[in-house]
């Protein structure tokens, strides 16, 4: 190696501007990947493609990763898991489309699972989220009521803007379990906030138990829950989920097919 290049390289002889670079791949693979090229004759465009390459697929591999871990989605509710043949009111390719498509989240717009205990509606909306991260989105999943209690003490410490913004960054959000104790004004109204906030400009997934009729229960306040109601419904996708709980059909004996139902 001539003086000259062995001043631009370091001791692995990867180039010096590479190492100020934050390249850790490229760093770590340089010298075999020369080596391999040396001794194979590759044309420099196959040695710098492999290098990149390399450095992209790692890159991606870790922000995937980073963005799952962040998401503090349930771990193994993928949507391959899910048995579509059971909710017989949602349509897999309804849900597979919202799964590859980016508009819907471009757009704000929101998804809302009603249904009763049971029936697999916490399972599909993670199924989405996990599916939303591979395509490179990025998707915060949390217990409506853990939610609250976290906006509530944003706003006791007057940073209540600062924490709604800090959910910008996550295309989606989802709200699981809106459940119906009757809350106080102060709480209802962070989610109220939460809602407004986030209008038209970045997606809310919702499960609920019971649709909107029963939301007056968890806004008490009847203006506020119209407002409310009115915002996530303006541009949503609404999964009915009325079926029988795969919990408890999963814990009773298989019938035979065609078996008539006991009474
Ligand atoms: P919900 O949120 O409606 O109360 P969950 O999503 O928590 O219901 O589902 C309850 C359990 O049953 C979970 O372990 C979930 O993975 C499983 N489950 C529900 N529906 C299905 C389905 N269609 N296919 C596979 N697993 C399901
Ligand atoms: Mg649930």
């Amino acid at each position: 190696m001539s003086a000259a290049t062995s001043n631009m390289a370091d001791a692995a002889g990867v180039p010096i501007m590479l190492t100020e670079l934050r390249l850790p791949t490229i760093k770590r693979l340089w010298t075999d990947l020369a080596e391999q090229s040396n001794r194979e004759g590759w044309p420099a465009e196959r040695f710098l493609g492999a290098l990149l390459g390399h450095e992209i697929a790692e890159r991606e591999t870790r922000r995937l990763i980073r963005a799952r871990a962040d998401s503090q989605l349930p771990l193994g509710k993928h949507l391959a898991q899910f048995d579509f043949s059971v909710v017989s009111t949602i349509s897999k390719a309804h849900v597979i489309a919202l799964a590859e498509a980016d508009s819907w989240l471009t757009q704000g717009h929101n998804l809302l699972a009603f249904g009763p205990p049971g029936v697999g509606k916490t399972h599909l909306v993670a199924g989405l989220g996990h599916a939303l991260i591979d395509r490179g989105h990025r998707v915060l999943f949390m217990r409506t009521s853990e939610m609250v209690q976290r906006l509530q003490a944003a706003r006791r410490d007057l940073r209540l803007p600062a924490e709604l913004n800090k959910l910008d960054r996550f295309d989606l959000l989802i709200l699981d379990d809106l459940s119906y104790a009757r809350r106080d004004q102060a709480e209802t109204s962070v989610l109220f906030e939460l809602i407004a906030e986030r209008y038209e400009r970045k997606s809310i997934a919702i499960t609920a138990n019971a649709p909107f009729s029963a939301w007056d229960e968890v806004f008490p306040d009847k203006a506020m829950t119209v407002a409310a109601v009115d915002r996530l419904v303006h541009h949503a996708t609404i999964l009915e989920m009325n079926v029988e709980s795969y919990r408890r059909r999963a814990a009773l004996p298989a019938r035979p097919r065609g078996a008539a139902k006991t009474k």
